[in-house]
């Protein structure tokens, strides 16, 4: 899809340049020394750009420490500032970054008010030279769209839309934007709506792609790969974001793994596919140079095709090469088995354990939500049917959610909150029961 181009720092983004890799800080802005190390760390691995949440604007003298400490060193990579809530932030932090990403929906209630906020805050990124994101998510639209199009796609994309008219009509091109959702289909079909509007309108702005709330390890891979690659695959997306709760700098060698294939630099180990007489299943025997590059081909071959339900089954068969480069088949004790339950998982068609949305923590996070996560999946992995969230921070864990059944949202001052559904059922539980209060709770419900 034909884009218009962005300028970030030194950084182009839009259909005419390569698609650009980014990763986030999970360490607390204030910790400048911890936030430089690890942006050090992402520039070295190949992040195209580094985004960093600011709360508040205490955080906007410590944005442009990290900025100007990075410069110093000779590390280009544009800095993202990150906001939820505050205009008056994003304001004061537009000149000391090379992008603001923002939820204008989340400026004000009153919408004359959020457009007012929005409009003096491209007035100052037109002064600095500063791009923007308009980053929505499923989990926190505001009332005014929810109420015309319900919690939907389409009102994602209207959302979108029309902060990115305000951008028009304040005369500001220097925008990207994003609609995410943990659920693949949802995420998909937004940003296909968004798309095809744009087009529509004539003028369309390149887009950031990204499952939020991805979770870890396989599943998180499996999940992001789906989602982004499924849009890749149809021009849509020009920077990406793999969200993992885990070391942010890991989320990098599958961004890349992903911007690399959808320009082409590189193409997938599989050897052959063979399909059932209806056409309905797959049978794709693979040839991978490594177990992570095997689950990255795989969901990208068929992610798509799953989703979109052209195909139902998939097996896979062949082999991979284990850490100490061995060839190891597939097969194996249940593995293909089981990549194939993740992919049909990842893209909502069959579900084999419990629905995991976990944020990947920023700033704003209070406690140790990987391990909190490994303990909360160690304790629920044998449910069906269940939704469960694990998020960072009470200021926007239980809103960006969306459907989990149920929420352990961390406090801060190791106390956690547990949500059934958007309610607050528990407040204040200390972090050591946390966990057993949550499956106490999930017990009770589903006798
Ligand atoms: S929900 Fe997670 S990623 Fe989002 S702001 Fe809170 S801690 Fe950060």
């Amino acid at each position: 899809m034909e884009t218009l181009s962005v300028k970030v720092g030194d950084v182009m983004i839009g259909s005419r340049f390569p698609i650009v890799p980014q990763t986030m800080c999970n360490t607390h802005t204030s910790d400048v020394e911890a936030t430089v190390g690890q942006c050090r760390r992402m520039a070295a691995a190949g992040s195209g750009l580094i985004r960093i949440t600011c709360p508040g604007l205490q955080d906007v003298p410590h944005m442009k420490e990290i900025r100007d400490r990075l410069r110093a060193e000779g590390i280009t990579t544009p800095l993202v500032a990150d906001i939820h809530f505050s205009s008056e932030t994003a304001i004061a932090v537009a000149p000391y970054v090379e992008k603001v990403r923002i939820n204008p929906g989340n400026f004000a209630k009153e919408h004359e008010k959020a457009c007012s906020q929005l409009s003096r805050l491209l007035e100052v990124c037109k002064e600095n030279g500063t791009a923007i994101r308009i980053g929505l998510n499923h989990g926190s639209l505001g009332e005014r769209i929810t109420s015309l199009y319900g919690n939907t796609p389409l009102a994602m994309a209207e959302a979108a839309m029309e902060w990115l008219r305000l951008c028009d009509g304040n005369g500001f091109d220097n925008v990207v934007v994003s609609l995410k959702s943990s659920n693949t289909l949802v995420m998909v079909e937004a940003y296909r709506i968004l798309a095809s509007k744009m087009k529509e309108w004539g003028k369309v702005y390149p887009v950031h792609v990204g499952v939020t709330e991805a979770g870890n390890g396989d599943s998180g891979r499996i999940k992001s790969c789906v989602g982004i690659s499924t849009l890749l695959e149809e021009g849509i997306g020009n920077t990406i974001r793999v969200s993992l709760t885990e070391d942010p700098v890991n989320e990098i060698p599958v961004a890349k793994y992903l911007a690399d294939r959808y320009d082409g630099k590189i193409t997938s180990s599989i050897v052959s596919k063979q399909y059932s007489e209806d056409g309905k299943k797959v049978i794709a025997t693979y040839e991978a140079p490594s177990r992570e590059r095997l689950i990255e081909d795989l969901s990208c071959d068929f992610g798509k095709a799953l989703l979109d339900r052209t195909i139902d089954e998939v097996e896979f068969r062949g082999s991979y090469l284990d850490e100490k480069g061995e060839k190891t088949d597939i097969a194996a004790e249940g593995f293909g088995e089981y990549l194939a339950d993740e992919l049909l998982q990842a893209c909502r068609r069959r579900f084999y354990k419990p629905e995991y949305i976990a944020c990947p923590g920023c700033g704003r996070t209070m406690y140790d939500l990987q391990e909190a996560f490994e303990a909360v999946k160690k304790r629920t992995s044998h449910l069906k049917d269940v939704v469960i969230a694990v998020m960072g921070c009470i200021v926007n864990g239980p809103g960006e959610m969306a459907d989990a059944d149920w929420g352990y949202v961390g406090e801060g001052g190791h106390k956690v909150s547990i949500y059934k559904g958007k309610t607050p059922v528990l407040r204040h539980v200390p972090d050591t029961e946390a966990v057993d209060r949550l499956v106490e709770l999930i017990d009770a419900d589903s006798k």
